[in-house]
């Protein structure tokens, strides 16, 4: 049974696919868990999760290669990376092997609606964890709930890539020492403000420094920043305070290895940007989006690459990860995960 959507024209919203996985810890174990059709959640009016926001999540694409396969991207380290956000917050990790399965179970059942090849679109996928039993002084929850489930989005760049504008927030994403590093829903409730703020200032995000000196660059609300220097060095903020994107440490192994480039992976000083040749934002929604202006109370520093298009570099990089994992280019060992 095929689906009739139009790939092209479809945007970043939730569409209810038919299948989804969950998985139920009961406070001392995980249940098997299994694909069901019901997207509805019932769970105590006092749940962990709603009164003292004790959930993690991740975000994956499945899409199709260029010679027919259906693909995961490195979701191992989705996998890794859930589990140190649950440990962080007190959840349980889950069994060896379930979200990997999960992955694998939820692409396929789902397999009408993964994008064809070409098409721009992909099925996003959405693990997530929180603490479902009732929880009033303040503590972990005692069970748990792992769900994962598939919407297909559209091209993020739709009618060509454009660079976008941002500017230095005043209002701090992550503390010091704090929760920066996972992937928890919290660190988005708390960024919502500042990025309805940007955008009612004609901003496309917030450039967040670190909260402790206001010194160095950190990250957006969701991706981590890549900067390229005028002699041609890729440069990636390093702080404890920044989410680990897999999107940005595969971009620095295909700098090294496939682009033969200089990667240093240190703390940038802010004011070390006005001097950078390109920067681009990573994640997995757009793998790079370029920028072509960073604000400071006014101050405009302008990337030399521009507001018309995205820095040479910067697409070497844009266009070798995004062939790898389209299967043009061939992959790192491991990298693509194969759906049956
Ligand atoms: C998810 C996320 C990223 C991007 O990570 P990817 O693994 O590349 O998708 C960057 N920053 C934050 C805060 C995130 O939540």
């Amino acid at each position: 049974m095929a689906v009739e959507i139009d790939w092209k024209s479809l945007g970043f919203g939730y569409i209810k696919t038919p299948w989804r996985f969950v998985a139920n810890y009961d406070g001392k174990s995980w249940d098997k868990g299994a694909l069901t059709q019901e997207d509805m959640i019932t769970i105590s009016e006092c749940a962990g999760v709603l009164q003292y926001a004790q959930t993690a999540f991740e975000g994956l694409k499945a899409y199709t290669t260029e010679d027919g396969r259906i693909v995961t991207f490195r979701p191992d380290l989705n996998a890794e990376r859930m589990d140190q956000s649950a440990a962080r917050l007190e959840m349980p990790t889950l069994p060896e092997g379930m979200f990997l399965d999960a992955v694998d179970q939820v692409v396929s059942a789902n397999k009408d609606y993964v994008p064809p090849y070409g098409s721009g679109a992909t099925l996003y996928l959405r693990p997530y964890m929180f603490g479902s039993s009732p929880v009033i002084g303040v503590k972990p929850a005692e069970k748990y709930e792992f769900r994962l489930f598939a919407t297909p989005v559209g091209p993020y760049f739709k009618g060509g890539v454009k660079p976008i504008s941002i500017r230095v927030s005043d209002f701090d994403r992550a503390a010091p020492h704090g929760t920066g590093h996972i992937k928890a829903g919290l660190n988005y409730a708390m960024s919502l403000h500042a990025i309805v703020d940007a955008h009612n200032q004609g901003f496309d995000e917030n450039m967040y420094l670190d909260a402790g000196s206001r010194t160095y660059v950190e990250e957006t609300g969701g991706a981590n920043f890549l900067f390229i220097t005028k002699g041609g060095k890729v440069v990636t903020p390093k702080s404890d305070s920044i989410l680990p994107s897999i999107t940005r440490r595969s971009l620095c192994y295909v700098a090294e290895k496939y682009l033969g480039l200089t990667v240093e992976h240190r703390p940038v000083k802010f004011e070390e940007v006005k001097d950078f040749a390109e920067c681009g934002l990573c994640g997995t929604a757009a793998v790079i989006s370029p920028v072509g202006k960073i604000v400071d109370h006014g101050k405009e520093i302008c990337l030399p690459s521009g507001m018309e298009h995205m820095g040479e570099i910067t697409k070497k990089l844009y266009d070798t990860l995004t062939g790898i994992q389209m299967g043009r280019i061939p992959a790192p060992e491991g990298w693509l995960r194969e759906i049956k």
